[in-house]
C-alpha cells in the first residue's frame, strides 16, 4: 500500500505567510558560503543540510490523505481541505472525463474535515462514482446541510458525479476489492469520531485522528492497544505538547508523548505525528518532532519504531 498525505493540519488550514517564508530566505541566505551558491548542484547539497523547517514547510491544509492498494484502487480518508489539490491531481486518471472511480472514509464531520468537499472538481462530473464508507451517522445528511445555500452556492445534490454512501458499524470489517479489509473503531473526541484500519494481505494502516488520549487513560488502554496492534503505519493525532495536553482536557486531542507510548506498546513499525496545531509554526514542529524523537529513545531506545512528522506531500509505501 502507498499513503500520501495530502492535508496534515489540525482544526483550521494555517497556511505560510509571506513574513515566513522571508524569514526562512534571511536564514538560509545568513548559512550559505559562496561555495555553496555556485551550482544548482551545490546548492542543491546546501539545502539538505538545511532542517525540515529551513527550506521547507510541513503545510496549511487540513486533513485529507490518500491511499492505494497494490492494484492502484483510490481509498480517501476525510476531505479537509487538502482535498482541493488532491482533487486536481487524480482529473488524469479518468476523473476529468467522468469514468473515475474512488471509494472514502470519513471519520468524522467536524469542518477540518469536510470543507475541501465544495473544492473536490471530480464531485462535479457526471460519471465519476464514490462509494463513501463510514461508522459516522447520518453522513450523507451533514455533508448535504454543509452545501445549503446558506453555507454554499452550489447545494450536494447538484453535484453531478455518483455518490453511494455505505454506514458500517464499529468493529465489524467490511471487504473492498476482494482483498482490502476494513474496520472502525470509535475514538475518545467532542461529538464523536471513527478510526480505520485498513488491511491488505499482511499490511496493515492505521488513521488514528481526531483522538483524544490523555494519561489518565493509559490504564484502559488494552482495547486500543490491541486494535492497532502490529500497524506498519499508525496516523496518530499529536495536536499538542505533552504539557498542552494536561491544560486541554476534553479538548479531544493527543499528544506526542502519549502517542509514543501506545505505539510502542502496539509494536507499530511507523508512528506518524498527524494534525499538527494551526498555532505551531514550522520551527516549532521541528521543536516537537525532536522532543517526540527524545522520549521514543528515552522511553525504549532499543525499539525498532520510526517516528514520522507528516509533512504535505509526504509519501510512504509499505
Ligand atoms: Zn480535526
Ligand atoms: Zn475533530
Amino acid at each position: 500500500m502507498k499513503v500520501k498525505f495530502w492535508g496534515v493540519r489540525g482544526s483550521i488550514a494555517a497556511p505560510i505567510n509571506g513574513s515566513a517564508i522571508r524569514k526562512k530566505i534571511e536564514n538560509i541566505l545568513s548559512l550559505a558560503t559562496p561555495y555553496d551558491i555556485q551550482s544548482p548542484e551545490t546548492i542543491q547539497k546546501f539545502l539538505e543540510t538545511l532542517s525540515f523547517s529551513s527550506c521547507q514547510t510541513y503545510g496549511g491544509n487540513t486533513t485529507c490523505i490518500e491511499i492505494r492498494d497494490s492494484a492502484n484502487h483510490l481509498i480517501i480518508i476525510d476531505a479537509g481541505t487538502g482535498l482541493r489539490e488532491l482533487g486536481n491531481s487524480i482529473l488524469g486518471e479518468g476523473f476529468l472525463k467522468g469514468e473515475g472511480r474512488a471509494s472514502w472514509l470519513f471519520t468524522h464531520s467536524h469542518w477540518d474535515h469536510i470543507n475541501g468537499i465544495p473544492f473536490f472538481v471530480p464531485f462535479y462530473i457526471p460519471g465519476n462514482e464514490f462509494d463513501i464508507y463510514t461508522s459516522v451517522n447520518d453522513l450523507e445528511n451533514r455533508l448535504i446541510y454543509q452545501h445549503s445555500d446558506r453555507h454554499f452556492p452550489v447545494s450536494f445534490d447538484a453535484l453531478s458525479s455518483t455518490k453511494r454512501f455505505h454506514h458500517f458499524e464499529e468493529e465489524t470489517e467490511i471487504t473492498l476489492f476482494e482483498k482490502i479489509q476494513i474496520s472502525s473503531k470509535s475514538l475518545r473526541h467532542p461529538g464523536g469520531s471513527y478510526s480505520y484500519k485498513i488491511r491488505e494481505d499482511d499490511k496493515i494502516v492505521v488513521f488514528a485522528s481526531d483522538a483524544e488520549f490523555n494519561i489518565d487513560e493509559m490504564e484502559n488502554i488494552d482495547k486500543y492497544i490491541h486494535y492497532f496492534q502490529g500497524a506498519d503505519i499508525l496516523i496518530f493525532d499529536t495536536q499538542y505538547t505533552f504539557e498542552e495536553s494536561l491544560n486541554k482536557i476534553d479538548w479531544g486531542h493527543s499528544s506526542a508523548s502519549i502517542a509514543t507510548d501506545i505505539a510502542l506498546k502496539a509494536g507499530a513499525k511507523k508512528l506518524i505525528m498527524f494534525h499538527h496545531d494551526p498555532s505551531y509554526n514550522d520551527e516549532k514542529l521541528d521543536a516537537v518532532y525532536l522532543r517526540a524523537l527524545n522520549y521514543k529513545n528515552m522511553m525504549d531506545k532499543a525499539n525498532s519504531l520510526e517516528i514520522i512528522m507528516a509533512h504535505e506531500g509526504l509519501e510512504l509505501e509499505i
